[in-house]
């Protein structure tokens, strides 16, 4: 059956190669075969970033650039920008009715992420934003979603919503499904949280040869191994998730390796590079060939968000006239 397949990102700074193997790689296979929308998550940046505005207008079109250079093809896939759909904002305050406070103070990663967000206070938009975010999926009716482990709870809120909705209204809306890739949580390089753009442990996609060596040299590794005959522990250490991630082929080699204290953590970190440059050369490559061409940049985004009102229009037309909105 053919998916409707949605996906997005905060706009909050460039994409890494947590984006890539939590979510991107598999927005790039499924494009080939279903219907595919990737959403710039510019409002949902807001939530956390309201007095930081400029790195969302800076980020953007860094961030769909990522995307093409990731190998999201225009042609299959609509990129659109949130705040361009002001029927998402609509969707909001209608499912906001369906869901309570208590609901969402308990969601793990609004609980984590308020922690990291280094805001004074809760507030009501990033206390609000899995309600957001269902509105973001329900309104294109997607049935997939790729993401990474942290999006879980949101997508179990999604499909409740809809449900509520459906079952209180008309069953106009669609429940959607989470898919969870291969590498769910990728760590970051300080080797203790989830690599993202916030935490400052992230190694970007459009990082240089030079810059993805530096960042590999400063890698933690496991802090037990002084010496290079050390026995280590891979499952600690980041540099081994990233081999299990983006060198899956060679992981059981480096494990024993590791383990036996048979190879030292600097030709370790060389056999991911040359992994990791192998994927990244192409994309920079693809990136220099789009980036010399803004106007279509623009082009893409434009037609990408044309698109999705089309669609927003018609969902939110049956969404008005199952509440009983549709006066005239
Ligand atoms: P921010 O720190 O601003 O929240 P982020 O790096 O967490 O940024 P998001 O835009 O919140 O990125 O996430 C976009 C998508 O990428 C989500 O599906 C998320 O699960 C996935 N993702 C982000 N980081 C990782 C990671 N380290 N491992 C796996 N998936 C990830
Ligand atoms: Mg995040």
């Amino acid at each position: 059956m053919k998916n409707r397949v949605l996906t997005g990102d905060r706009v909050t700074g460039k994409l890494h190669l947590g984006h890539y193997a939590g979510s991107l790689k598999n927005r790039v296979a499924l494009q080939e075969e279903h219907e595919c929308f990737v959403m710039l998550a510019d409002v949902q940046a807001l939530t956390t970033h309201f007095e930081r505005s400029e790195l969302i207008s800076c980020s953007l079109k860094e961030m769909a650039l990522d995307y093409l250079a990731a190998g999201i093809d225009p042609n299959k896939t609509s990129i659109f920008i949130q705040s361009m759909v002001p029927e998402i904002a609509e969707l909001t305050m209608f499912f906001s009715m369906l869901v309570t406070v208590n609901t969402l103070r308990h969601n793990p990663t609004v609980k984590a992420e308020s922690k990291g967000a280094g805001l004074d206070e809760l507030y009501y938009g990033f206390l609000g934003y899995p309600v957001s975010q269902a509105a973001d999926i329900a309104f294109c009716k997607a049935t997939l979603i790729p993401v990474g482990e942290d999006q879980l709870p949101h997508l179990e809120l999604a499909r409740k919503v809809v449900r509520r909705f459906n079952e209180l209204y008309k069953p106009v809306l669609v429940e959607p499904q989470a898919l969870i890739s291969e590498v769910p949580r990728l760590v970051g390089t300080d080797g203790e949280a989830k690599m993202s753009k916030s935490l400052g442990n992230a190694i970007e996609l459009d990082c240089s040869a030079e810059e993805l060596a530096l960042k590999l040299r400063k890698a933690k590794t496991d802090p037990a191994r002084i010496h290079k005959n050390d026995p280590g522990h891979p499952d600690i250490c980041p540099i081994y998730a990233y081999h299990g991630a983006f060198r899956p082929e060679g992981a059981v080699e480096i494990r024993e390796n590791c383990e036996a204290g048979t190879i030292g953590c600097s030709a370790c970190k060389e056999k991911l590079r040359l992994a990791l440059e192998g994927l990244l050369a192409p994309m920079r490559e693809r990136r220099v060939d789009y980036a010399a061409r803004p106007r279509d940049i623009d082009d893409i985004l434009q037609a990408g968000t044309a698109e999705v009102r089309r669609i927003a229009a018609v969902t939110m037309g049956e969404v008005r006239e199952a509440m009983g909105l549709d006066y005239f």
